[in-house]
């Protein structure tokens, strides 16, 4: 047996070896060694899974709300116990930096976050005659991105079982070790077997299994939009209920009444959160033309003084390795692309930085010089890798904002809140950050092709329910 094999999927309440034969090789960010495998799930292993979830519908769904809130509870402990393991698992397995370990908390936080939810949601409503009751949509797949494999396993969990829900968990393929110790967590809560089922495997294997299954009613997606189209395609035949959460390549408004300082600081967070790798990164960066010097001046000093890309176990490192190989060569072929079609290298470039000669680490690069139809404005570059587009005034600010094909967020700093607000409410962004403000129950999600439907909190909840209406 290979000494860091992963060579176990959950199922029916137990740890299983898969059907499944496949071998994937897990790579180390920081080295580009192969540091496990994993045994991948099959189509086998994806239909015993779904027919435990729905042999385990019937009672799962007949639970009070006090039931659910005790599973949540216990799921959440069990969870908080692993956080120690779950923070090396990311540095080793995904390269965060271990100076943003803290962000692993918010694993075990989602369920304290649904258990709020729970408390006050109403199950039951009356409209006229009617008594509408939102009823469990029946057993969920659950699709997760390499990018926060562990967090959303638990977000997406917690959601479905509040809702009453049974769930067939498929993570990432690439993050099998962080759901190895989820899973040992989740197993530990002792919940009543095939409530919840992982499998791990290939998306075109276990994924399209379960996007086409008749006994799966709903699937709650992460990734990509490519993928997101897909699953759509392949879900329809059996009319399922859908929530993606997609793509992104959300604007940062510096709007020119803001202090730059703390605008520039704002915007390079958005863009750099998670080594640059996610959804919601503030990729475009738009600057009032009369201000662009300053901007790119402050971007220059900032990026040289606050984003040294290094080991993720160095907790001085604020950018760590992409992912993987691919995703090193995707952010490459973008920067030159970025090059070729003028742009202008104001920080960072092609290639690894020069004390870096191995693993998957990218050079954290901003773009001036950048106009909105290039392709490194248009596509999501997913790696550290920012544009600054220029504005003429607030409307086209707006315009240029809004000229995209995504719409999942979007940043505004600005030394005026009411007009930071009437700006807000012409984002065409699911979510819209005003001087870095946030609330983690608001409903998150996008316009356009960053997705269908919401997560978090009350809509999240909403979306694994369906509405039943008794009429008197
Ligand atoms: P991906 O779309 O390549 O893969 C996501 C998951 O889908 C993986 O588990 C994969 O195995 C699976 N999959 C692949 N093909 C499938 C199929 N045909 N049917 C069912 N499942 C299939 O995405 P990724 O590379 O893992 O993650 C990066 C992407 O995720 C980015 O585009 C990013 O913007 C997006 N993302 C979105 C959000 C959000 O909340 N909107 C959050 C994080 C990441």
């Amino acid at each position: 047996m290979h000494q860091n094999l992963i060579n176990r999927i959950y199922i029916d309440g137990q740890f299983v070896t898969p059907h499944g034969t496949e071998l994937f090789d897990l790579h180390s960010p920081a080295t580009g060694q192969v540091m496990g495998r994993v045994q991948l799930a099959d189509e086998v292993d994806a239909g015993l899974a779904v027919a435990a979830a729905k042999r385990a519908l019937p009672a799962w769904s007949a639970t009070s709300r006090e039931e659910r809130i005790d599973a949540l509870r216990r799921l959440r402990d069990a969870v908080a116990a692993r956080l120690e393991d779950l923070k090396e698992a990311v540095v080793v397995e995904y390269g965060g930096p271990v100076r943003n370990a803290y962000l692993v908390d918010s694993i075990a936080g989602a369920f304290t976050d649904m258990i709020k939810t729970l408390e006050g949601f109403e199950f039951t409503r009356q409209i006229g005659n009617a008594i509408v009751e939102m009823a469990p949509i029946g057993v969920a797949g659950l699709i997760m991105p390499w990018n926060s494999d562990a967090f959303f396993i638990s977000d997406k969990l917690a959601t479905a079982l509040a809702a009453g829900c049974t769930a067939v968990i498929k993570p990432s393929e690439m993050s099998a070790t962080q759901t190895q110790v989820l899973a040992e967590a989740l197993h530990a809560a002792g919940l009543p077997h095939g409530v919840f089922n992982i499998v791990t495997g290939r998306g075109d294997v276990v994924g399209t299994t379960i996007n086409r299954h008749p006994d799966i009613a709903k699937i709650s997606f992460t990734g990509s939009t490519e993928v997101g189209k897909m699953i759509m395609r392949e879900a329809s035949d059996t009319l399922k209920s859908l929530t993606l959460e997609l793509g992104g390549k959300s604007p940062s408004i510096i709007l020119d009444d803001a202090d730059l300082e703390e605008a520039v600081t704002g915007a390079l967070r958005a863009g750099f959160v998670n080594n640059g790798q996610a959804c919601v990164a503030g990729t475009r960066i738009l600057v009032q033309e009369n201000q662009l010097d300053d901007v790119l001046a402050l971007i220059t000093k900032k990026v040289g003084t606050d984003y040294p890309v290094g080991d993720p176990r160095d907790p001085a490192t604020a950018i760590g390795p992409m992912v993987s190989l691919h995703q090193w060569e995707r952010v490459q072929s973008y920067i030159h692309r970025g090059i070729e079609d003028g742009a202008r290298i104001v920080v960072g470039g092609p290639g690894r930085p020069d004390e870096l000669p191995d693993g998957y680490y990218v050079r954290p690069t901003v773009f001036a010089d950048v106009s909105n139809d290039m392709t490194i404005a248009r596509e999501e570059i997913f790696g550290p890798v920012l544009t600054v587009i220029t504005y003429r005034d607030e409307d086209h600010a707006v315009e240029i904002a809004n000229d995209t094909t995504y719409g999942l967020h979007a940043y505004i700093f600005s030394g005026d809140p009411a007009r930071a607000r009437r700006i807000a409410s012409s984002l065409l962004a699911g979510r819209v950050s005003v001087n870095g403000g946030f609330e983690q129950l608001a409903p998150f999600g996008g316009f356009k092709q960053s997705g269908l439907g919401r997560e978090y909190g009350s809509f999240g909840l909403e979306g694994f329910l369906e509405p039943r209406s008794v009429m008197l």
